[in-house]
């Protein structure tokens, strides 16, 4: 079955942005390319070429670094002690019944309505239908919500119908999963001209299946997960027998999740195979509500100082009524939104913040028989002798669970910053820390001593901040076109080895926001750059 692709909104821009610029650009200089393109490609997959590789690569170490490495870099939690995370790094199958428990066999369904005559597919939740304000009678249109062109081609069939022009404020919207069947059998679908083509909405699971073994059969049914979280929750046990945690901590994850997402769309916004970086922090219940607003906090804080500042960036706290069964019963559940250009002038989720309660832990306790208690020695009535008793519990959870390549995305579109007076006419704005190429260094000219001396300098910078990014040495074309490239890529520092180096030793550092270039001593640009890429000078 085709699925229907309302891939970007073309008029869908923020400020000056463009989505279909900016993906063109990620096709031309390697960020991003559409999987299996040679063969025609495949919904839903998305590959990465050097540059989008490396700023892939860039965020998660940064997320690992802030997250795992140094405990929220070093930051105090509501407890007073310094935040505590481990990390796993568990299979992508799993046996069957973890998704059983997890709720994922029974319950990972997005209702779907198709179209019999195109045959396109479409998530019930995303299909909005339109009939005349004040006349209901007659034929309904359904449109893709968030889609202007879909908007705009049911506003015109409805007009054309009812034989008169109508504007947006003379129609009535409603959800199509609010038509009854009599009405769905007079609905045009987004796509048709004729009415009844759109199916009812039934559940689809959103998980991939394979098979364990050659035998293939239903009993050797596995799945591919949907998402890195259940991964921790099996081996909480594990890690607090093995190692010396103590509630509150976290556990870390990052890896590849898959879900066979109906209507995959925007870029690699909604892919069928992406990555998460997950955290499941443990802590007391009576603890729960500090420690979410905690990481609330920090996680927003977090993706503004890689650059997501502004009012490009919300934090969307979650109505009692929006939230899943378990975590009606939790402190809350906000996400982090970015405004891309094509969900503008609205937001798409980039990070999930919730307190899952200790629903995930109670159902793997009951559906492996194996005790998730946790003894906590710290609490509980003083014995004689002055000790805390000691607590029985099962922790409550806090999950900051982001998408990696949803931060990539919302990356690249906050750094694609038009500029019509630079001959590459846009320049990638990336946060030194993780922009791809961290430097190039460039002779000025191919010949008189220049390449040796830019060698040198290039080789001293790789040994300096090597290990986070390119650094790159290109010895061709003019200086103008280099350096344009460089703008293209995102490239923060670009030094020239010019005649005057040989005679003073210096080279040009050339910013590629202000564009403004002094003159440093050759030997100092290692150590200049490492304290801009605050890696200490
Ligand atoms: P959505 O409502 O957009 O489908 P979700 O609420 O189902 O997302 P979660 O299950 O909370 O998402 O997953 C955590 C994070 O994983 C999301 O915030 C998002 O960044 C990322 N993510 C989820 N689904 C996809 C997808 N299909 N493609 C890319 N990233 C995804």
């Amino acid at each position: 079955m085709t699925e229907s692709q309302p891939e970007t909104n073309p008029s869908a821009d923020t400020g000056k942005k463009s989505m279909d610029e900016i993906m063109a650009l990620c096709k031309r200089r390697g960020f991003v390319y559409p999987a299996s393109e040679i063969y025609g490609g495949i919904n839903g997959f998305w590959d990465y070429g050097p540059l989008g590789s490396q700023l892939k690569k860039n965020l998660r170490d940064a997320w690992w670094h802030d997250v795992v490495m140094t405990g929220c870099r070093g930051k105090t939690g509501p407890d007073g002690n310094p935040v505590r995370v481990v990390p796993v790094d568990t299979c992508i199958i799993q046996n069957p019944k973890v998704w059983e428990a997890s709720g994922h066999v029974g319950g990972f369904n997005d209702p779907m309505v198709d179209c019999r005559e195109t045959k396109s597919r479409y998530r019930a939740d995303h299909v909005k239908c339109m009939g005349e304000k004040g006349d209901s009678s007659g034929q309904i249109y359904a449109f893709i919500d968030g889609d202007d062109a879909s908007f705009e081609g049911a506003l015109k069939k409805l007009g054309k119908y009812k034989k008169k022009n109508l504007t947006r404020d003379e129609v009535d919207i409603c959800p199509l999963t609010d038509l009854s069947v009599e009405e769905l059998a007079i609905t045009v679908g987004p796509d048709t001209k004729e009415v009844g083509t759109l199916t009812e909405p039934r559940a689809f699971n959103l998980m991939f299946k394979t098979y364990i073994g050659a035998t293939a059969t239903e009993d050797d049914i596995a799945y591919l997960r949907p998402e890195t979280a259940q991964g921790i929750f099996i081996h909480f046990k594990n890690v607090v027998d093995t190692t010396r945690v103590a509630v509150p901590f976290g556990i870390a994850q990052t890896g590849k999740s898959f879900r066979n997402e109906v209507t995959p769309r925007n870029f690699t916004f909604r892919s069928r195979e992406f990555e998460q970086m997950e955290i499941e922090f443990f802590c007391h219940p009576d603890e729960a509500g500090a420690w979410y607003e905690f990481w609330r906090d920090w996680r927003m804080q977090w993706w503004k100082d890689l650059g997501l500042e502004g009012e490009n960036l919300i934090l969307r706290e979650h109505e009692k009524d929006e939230l899943a069964h378990y975590a009606k019963e939790g402190a809350g559940t906000s996400d982090i939104e970015y405004r891309f250009p094509f969900t503008a002038p609205g937001y798409g989720e980039l990070e999930g913040i919730a307190d899952r309660t200790n629903f995930d832990l109670k159902q793997h306790q009951d559906h492996s028989k194996k005790k998730m208690e946790y003894h906590d020695t710290t609490r509980g009535e003083p014995l004689p002798n002055g000790q805390p008793k000691g607590e029985w519990y099962i922790p409550h959870v806090i999950e900051p669970s982001a998408g990696l390549d949803r931060g990539v995305l919302a990356l690249l579109c906050e750094a694609y910053t038009p500029d019509p007076e630079r001959p590459s006419k846009v320049y990638m704005k990336f946060h030194p820390r993780i922009a791809p190429i961290k430097a190039a260094i460039f002779p000025l000219v191919n010949k008189d001593g220049m390449p040796d001396k830019a060698m040198e300098i290039y080789r001293a910078v790789v040994q300096r901040v090597g290990a986070h990014g390119f650094v790159e040495y290109d010895p061709k074309q003019n200086i103008g076109k280099r350096y344009a490239r460089m703008d293209e890529a995102g490239c923060p520092f670009c030094f020239t080895v010019d005649s005057e180096t040989l005679t003073d030793g210096t080279v040009t550092v050339r910013d590629r926001d202000t564009l403004s270039q002094e003159r440093i001593p050759a030997g100092d640009v290692p150590g200049y750059l490492a304290e801009r890429l605050g890696l200490g000078s």
